[in-house]
């Protein structure tokens, strides 16, 4: 099997190296993995064996408030429903059920939407609660501030209005995941996670080729089989007459989110952060209350950028001292701007960190800015720097990248579609391709 990469090095959406200084290792676009731990298809891949190690910071998330203090979401469901207040029952009683039933929802938040269930009771009541929009279930479920914001944050990583269904699926299985297996990150930068994969491949007898961009199937001679980790348009562009043209007319109106906005850090030292125990999470959200999150999630869509940005921050250093320089840190941080924008963001990221911690621009030592032209330019599949690869709204999720009983098998004898345009669309988990692949299997036998 060989893998056709157009890049000078393997790993898309899982890469790191040097963006700033000498020393300092940056995570090029991914950087949480709560997703890799949580995969059935990493579960079943023993990467490990290749070296690959997840660290698993004390707490998963913090997301500090303008009181000075922060919500933190612990490993502990209980500790995390202890620092809700007011809210401490109604958060046990939202997510026990869900972080209790798991293993049954993930083929559920892991796979197609459009398929039998095998557990339809655990998988009903998730369905309840994670169709809904995540400002409505914030408002229903709890009656404080802390509580719906952390809700909205951890909501907001769907890239849609926090108005819009099922933007509180992606809420609800980010904070189970929090519970079930952490929020870790691989040591030594996310690149490990994709040396690990081509480690695992070339042992399973296949290769990596990279500086390879394939320009067109038939470029490709007539192999038996050929998985496209592409996204629908550029698919509709490599086959060119060969689809039928109704499928590819689909496939070049597929759909896309906002784009990323993202600034990379190397700092003198940890961020001072106001509310301490923002020190003890790999991640940060940082935007205030649900209502502020929710104009910042709705303004990419109106094509507009937020004035005070919902930005999502990441904090490896501080638990994986490899990645820096000894006594330095990096810090990664993105916001969500309208698909394709050429806006620059930095300072309203920057406002945003200095709001919870006043003091922070002075530890710059250096910063590197990737818009989404260069996002899409380092890496076609992210078009207009969407790096959930599609609009992930009820439409989005159900026809990806159009409504069939198979999502990943084209009309193309022996072609697959197998990116994150895919169910269970975007995330480091490894579940489209693994899918694709399996329906590739099971249509060869
Ligand atoms: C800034 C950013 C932050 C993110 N943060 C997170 C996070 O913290 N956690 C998380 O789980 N997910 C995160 N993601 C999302 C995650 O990285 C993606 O959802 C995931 O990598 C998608 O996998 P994929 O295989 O579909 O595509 P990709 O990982 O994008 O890989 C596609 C590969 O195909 C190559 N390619 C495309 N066209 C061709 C061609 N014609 N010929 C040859 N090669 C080609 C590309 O060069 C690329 O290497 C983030 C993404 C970005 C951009």
């Amino acid at each position: 099997m060989v893998v056709r990469e157009g890049a000078g090095e393997p790993g898309g959406g899982v890469r790191s190296g040097a963006l700033t200084l000498p020393g300092f290792v940056h995570d090029r676009c991914s950087a949480v993995h709560p997703l890799v731990a949580a995969s059935p298809f990493f579960r079943s891949t023993p990467l490990g064996d290749h070296g690959l190690e997840l660290v698993d910071p004390p707490a998963p998330l913090a997301h500090p408030l303008d009181d000075g203090g922060a919500v933190v979401l612990e490993r502990s469901l209980a500790a995390t429903a202890a620092g809700l207040g007011e809210d401490a029952r109604a958060y046990e009683r939202l997510l026990g059920p869900l972080v209790r039933d798991w293993d049954a929802v993930e083929e559920a938040a892991l796979a197609p939407l459009l398929r039998i269930p095998r557990h339809p009771v655990a998988l009903g009541r998730f369905g309840l609660s994670a169709l809904r929009t995540a400002g409505g279930l914030a408002r229903s479920s709890f009656r404080g501030e802390r509580a719906r914001a952390l809700l909205a944050g951890c909501a907001a990583h769907s890239m849609i209005p926090l108005e819009r269904r099922p933007s509180a699926a992606f809420g609800l299985v980010l904070l189970a995941l929090a519970h079930r297996v952490g929020w870790p990150f691989p040591r030594g930068g996310a690149g490990e996670i994709a040396k690990a994969l081509v480690a695992e491949l070339e042992r399973l007898g296949g290769r990596v080729e990279t500086g390879a961009p394939v320009a067109s199937l038939a470029a490709l001679g007539s192999p038996s089989l050929v998985l496209c980790d592409v996204g629908p348009p550029a698919l509709a562009r490599l086959a060119g007459e060969r689809l039928p043209a109704r499928y590819a007319r689909r496939l070049e109106r597929f759909r896309y989110g906002p784009g990323a906005f993202k600034v990379d850090y190397a700092l003198d030292a940890p961020i001072p952060w106001t509310a301490t125990d923002c020190a003890r999470a790999g991640t940060v959200h940082l935007g205030g209350t649900l209502a502020e999150i929710a104009a910042s999630e709705r303004a990419p869509w109106r094509g507009e950028h937020a004035e005070r940005p919902f930005v999502l921050l990441a904090q490896h250093t501080l638990f994986d001292p490899s990645r820096a320089p000894e006594g330095k840190h990096t810090a990664w941080a993105y916001c969500h701007v309208p698909n394709g924008s050429g806006v620059d963001m930095t300072a309203r990221i920057e406002a945003q960190i200095e709001r919870f911690a006043p003091g922070f621009r002075e530890r710059v030592l250096a910063r590197s800015v990737t818009g989404p032209a260069e996002l899409e330019a380092e890496n076609p599949n992210l078009v207009g720097g969407d790096l959930n690869a599609g609009a992930a709204d009820l439409r989005g999720l159900l026809a990806r990248p159009v409504a069939r009983p198979v999502p990943y098998r084209t009309p193309l004898a022996g072609v697959y579609l197998c990116s994150a345009s895919t169910p269970p669309g975007g995330g480091v988990h490894g579940m489209c391709g693994y899918l694709a692949a399996r329906s590739a299997l099971s249509d060869a036998l």
